[in-house]
């Protein structure tokens, strides 16, 4: 079965935007995910049509009403996960991204102005998701960015070469760095252990450097997995020998 995305939103002619493209629009055309929209305002029910009120409680902007957006949600079937996109939401991460990939697909509420009547949330088994500590001025970029990195993990997206097994967070690091040619660029050369083609050898320098770049960079992460990945005895032998960069 086809994996299927549902956006519900008042800008449907955002999609599939960016996803029409590369890797994601080849994948879309040839049928390996779909992407249907629901127009939120077709469920306002006043004869202005209006989807948003001002907040209770004053104050600026305006607060989506809990009633239509329901409407909107109950409108779609209920064999996918119901996502919330919003900056309260659990953080988006490569866990998530594989749990939604893995599943039948998922229906994205994106949200506008000031925010979501809290009603919502109480009411429909949603699941709020938040792609970063900001404020975006829309759900549908932050849609776009957990279909994208949901839809490259499935089979037959990304080449077989590249399963993705091997990128950032997938193992609670960050990738190692990468190189390609010209060999000296700027009077700057590529490591020399990455020239050697002794492959075992260059596996430990990846891993050595992936441990240094997530230390450096994002020691949160290194907590949170508990520490880093500790490196096979062979594989530390061989990091001694290749202190090469
Ligand atoms: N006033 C709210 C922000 C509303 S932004 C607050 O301060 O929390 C309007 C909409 O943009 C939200 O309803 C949500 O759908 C989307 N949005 C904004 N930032 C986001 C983020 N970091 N992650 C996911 N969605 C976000």
């Amino acid at each position: 079965m086809t994996w299927a995305a549902t956006i519900l939103t008042l800008y449907p002619e955002m999609f599939p935007g960016p996803l029409g493209f590369s890797l994601a629009g080849r994948a879309l055309s040839d049928g390996l995910w779909s992407l249907s929209t629901v127009q939120i305002r077709d469920f306002a029910t006043d004869r202005h049509r209006s989807v948003d009120d001002t907040p209770a409680g004053g104050g600026a902007g305006m607060v989506m009403r809990a009633d239509v957006l329901a409407a909107a949600l109950d409108s779609v079937p209920d064999d996918r996960p119901k996502l919330v996109m919003s900056p309260r939401g659990e953080p988006l991460t490569q866990a998530l991204v594989r749990e939604l990939s893995a599943g039948p697909g998922a229906t994205i509420l994106c949200g506008r102005f000031e925010g979501i009547d809290e009603r919502l949330f109480e009411a429909r088994p949603v699941r709020a998701v938040s792609v970063g500590d900001y404020v975006l001025s829309g759900g549908e970029v932050a849609a776009l960015t957990l279909l994208d990195a949901c839809v490259r993990l499935l089979p037959g997206v990304m080449g077989a070469a590249s399963s993705g097994d091997e990128e950032s967070f997938e193992s609670g690091l960050l990738e190692y760095p990468h190189y390609t040619r010209p060999y000296i660029w700027e009077g700057r050369t590529i490591p020399e252990v990455l020239r050697s083609g002794d492959h075992a050898k260059i596996a430990a320098w990846r891993e050595r450097r992936a441990v240094e770049e997530t230390r450096l960079r994002r020691p949160d992460l290194i907590e949170r997995h508990g520490g880093a990945r500790r490196p096979s005895p062979s594989g530390a032998r061989r990091e001694e020998e290749g202190q090469d960069q």
